[in-house]
């Protein structure tokens, strides 16, 4: 009984019963062609799910148009916390009028080459300096949409000449989880950073640091976002360093590093 079992089972694969055979082969041959293809089409390796890089929304605040469409930017949004807000603001500028607008968008473009060149994926929130808006709400849905890992707002302030210092906000209290622990750790992160190049905001905050239940970007966000001011556009010292790029390529420097220190 076993040698005819073994001769019949033989026999299928050479064409002795078509049905056995059709089942049969191609199953085996396509085991056996599929492994042999792996490794001159690609290697096992490149099976394994790449991680995907880190997204972070670079927020430069204001734009250049703001000024001459007071209308469209005057029309109030949500701002959380169930507050109607202006849908943006035309920001301020230096006593010499070198506006905030200009600094913040250049801030941002040196951030985004500098995140850029280390792998990050780079938002913005606006393309150009010569538009209106975004309004504040539209802002915060961006980092929202592509589910951002940083969002950071870049400003400048435009506080009374005696004040000086950079100072980082967060939403205080915070309305999400996103909000509290990891929104704070990126506020930490980049006022570190920040703090190594330039000094804390002397009339503002504590040690650097402002919660602010206020602002429409930061309330609204629902990943982890902070506002940084990066110094005071009416203090002289601090409006010359901004006015220049290398000086605009130090804030830019300590931003990104703030950024990759909380990416990890
Ligand atoms: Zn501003």
């Amino acid at each position: 009984m076993l040698f005819v079992s073994l001769a019949l089972s033989s026999c299928g694969p050479d064409g002795g019963a078509a049905a056995p055979a059709a089942s049969q082969s191609p199953a085996p041959d396509r085991v056996s062609s599929t492994p042999r293809q792996v490794p001159t089409t690609a290697p096992p390796r490149s099976t394994t799910p790449e991680p995907d890089p880190p997204t972070v929304v670079l927020d430069a605040g204001h734009n250049g148009g703001n000024a001459s469409a007071l209308s469209e930017i005057n029309r109030e949004v949500p701002a959380g916390r169930g507050r109607m807000k202006p849908c943006n603001t035309t920001g301020t500028a230096t006593d010499d009028g070198y506006p905030e607008h200009v600094f913040n968008f250049d801030v941002a473009k040196r951030v985004g080459e500098a995140l850029r060149a280390r792998g990050v994926r780079v938002v913005g929130t606006r393309d150009s300096d010569d538009g209106v808006g975004p309004c504040v709400d539209r802002r915060a849905a961006i980092g929202n949409e592509v589910n951002a890992d940083a969002v950071v707002s870049i400003h400048a302030d435009g506080s009374s000449t005696q004040g000086s210092g950079f100072h980082v906000a967060f939403s205080d209290p915070p309305l999400n989880p996103a909000q509290g622990d990891p929104a704070n750790r990126l506020a930490t992160t980049v006022l570190d950073a920040m703090a190594a190049e330039f000094p804390v905001a002397d009339y503002i905050g504590e040690g650097g640091l402002s919660g602010r239940d206020d602002l429409a970007g930061l309330n609204l966000s629902e990943v982890p976002a902070v506002l940084v001011e990066c110094g005071n556009m009416r203090n002289p010292d601090e409006a010359s360093v901004m006015s220049t790029p290398e000086g605009r390529q130090r804030y830019a420097d300590a931003i990104t590093e703030g950024v990759l220190a909380y990416l990890g």
